[in-house]
């Protein structure tokens, strides 16, 4: 099976998603405000929305570079995101548990995104009367929750780059943003 590839914009942090077929992963855009946020924080473009590949932490190898990861998280009992601090560059979506075995890769990170494949579920499609709509939860959910069952069945979960032995420790200690740092990022998110 191959593995994708994945870098920081400098180039100075570089990872694959190691021995992935398609069915092993979800291509999904999410256009949710804080997936948007995590790029205007670090002082990027708006992206409009963000293609993510959910796959399983225990994928993920970070190849050179790792020195550069640090955490970000929007509110204090916020997910983590993971970004590359050399060129602000964000990376990496997880949970708070090893145990709970999501990860999102940043597509965009991705050296050849065509590999990924189309996208095949959109979260928070912005709609004409201010409500999100969804296409393809039910698919990209249901993947999400055999990923975990089997690897909580085969002991994986524990092979995860992102946590201590422990599964609740990340590897590096999280920066909680200030409500004011957090409304800035929003700011940035072309919506009203
Ligand atoms: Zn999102
Ligand atoms: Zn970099």
């Amino acid at each position: 099976m191959p593995d994708l590839g994945f870098a920081c914009r400098c180039g100075e942090l570089r990872g694959v998603v190691a021995e992935v077929s398609p069915a092993d992963y979800t291509h999904i855009a999410c256009h949710c405000a804080d997936c948007r946020s995590a790029y205007t924080h670090l002082g990027l473009a708006d992206p409009e929305k963000v293609e993510i590949l959910q796959t399983a932490q225990d994928r993920i190898r970070i190849t050179q570079g790792g020195e550069n990861l640090r955490i970000m998280r929007l509110s204090p009992k916020g997910a983590l995101r993971w970004y590359a601090t050399c060129c602000d560059t964000p990376l990496f979506f997880t949970p708070t548990k090893a145990r709970f075995v999501h990860v999102g890769v940043n597509a965009d990170r991705l050296d050849d995104a065509t590999e990924a494949g189309p996208v095949v579920a959109e979260a928070f499609i912005p709609a004409p009367d201010g409500k999100a709509t969804h296409k393809g939860m039910p698919k990209m959910v249901g993947k999400m929750l055999v990923r975990m069952a089997a690897k909580n069945l085969n002991g994986h979960w524990k092979d995860s780059p992102f946590f201590e032995a422990d599964g609740t420790t990340p590897t590096v200690t999280p920066k909680v943003l200030t409500r004011e740092e957090r409304a800035a990022a929003l700011m940035g998110v072309g919506r009203t």
